[in-house]
């Protein structure tokens, strides 16, 4: 494989549908063997990655349960060669008004969208840092800059994926591994299809650019940020929502 991923082994949790199958994609087509990390079945990300010419793998891991990622390593590593680069992309974002949200309902959304990414990060970096080099993208959303009833424990899951994001930038930065956030708009995927129609009419009115965001057009911030052209960004998040919210 030529490319400017080619020789790296990447891991990409959720990849089975949806943003994280356009990822898997995205990365074989760069040049990068893909491993794909999901509770459903990836055999069709797999394909993809094939198709791509890269060689690709599925493995079915619940991400929020610590044994299940540290047996990930191993596989993964047995399949492809050790990560160099981790998407934390697996996430759900069910809408719940807050008097009808429980405390289960909390613990779900952030041991899925937030504490999946405290295991892997701590499960895949070791050999990033044996190596001297690493990239690590986290999936936040645009939503922490928007008013959206129904989404408390959502909102507060994502500003806490930016938080994560910035630790793991301090903590890894002399390893040469950087990390960095990637916060969409509303994309259009199967799970948010299954959801309010008004929504694809709505927040793409309130974007700078006004049609509806697709999983590729977040394909490219991703292959740039775990390439070498991005070695001194880290600790950042970018909002890839077409002009949406504008930060600082
Ligand atoms: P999706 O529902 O299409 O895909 C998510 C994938 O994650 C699924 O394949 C699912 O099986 C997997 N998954 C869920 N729980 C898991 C677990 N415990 N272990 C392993 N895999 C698990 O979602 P999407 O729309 O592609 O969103 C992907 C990411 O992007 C999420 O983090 C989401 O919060 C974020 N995001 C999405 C949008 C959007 O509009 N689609 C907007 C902003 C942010």
């Amino acid at each position: 494989m030529s490319g400017r991923l080619a020789g790296r082994v990447a891991v990409v949790t959720g990849a089975a549908n949806g943003i994280g199958r356009a990822y898997a994609g995205k990365l074989a087509a760069e040049g990068a063997s893909v491993a794909v990390l999901d509770i459903a079945d990836g055999s069709g990300t797999v394909a993809d990655i094939e198709a791509a010419g890269a060689k690709g793998t599925s493995f079915i891991v619940d991400v929020t349960d610590p044994d299940q990622v540290a047996g990930a390593v191993g596989d993964v590593e047995a399949a492809l060669g050790a990560a160099d680069v981790l998407v934390n992309n697996a996430g759900i974002y069910p809408n719940q008004p807050l008097d009808d949200m429980s405390i289960t309902d909390w613990r779900r959304i952030f041991a899925i969208n937030v504490e999946s990414m405290f295991l892997t990060s701590q499960a895949f970096t070791p050999s990033m840092k044996a190596r001297g080099w690493g990239r690590i993208v986290n999936m936040t959303s645009n939503s922490v800059g928007l008013v959206i009833p129904g989404f408390t424990h959502y909102i507060a899951s994502k500003m806490a994926v930016i938080g994560l994001t910035r630790g793991l930038a301090t903590e890894l930065a002399s390893f040469g591994i950087t990390a960095n956030a990637i916060g969409p708009s509303l994309v259009r995927t199967r799970t948010t299809e299954a959801g309010p129609g008004i929504f694809f009419e709505v927040v793409p009115q309130m974007q700078a650019i006004k049609r509806v965001q697709l999983p590729d057009d977040l394909t490219g911030t991703l292959a740039f940020l775990v390439s070498d052209d991005a070695a001194f960004i880290t600790g950042q998040t970018f909002y890839v929502d077409g002009g949406l919210v504008r930060a600082g």
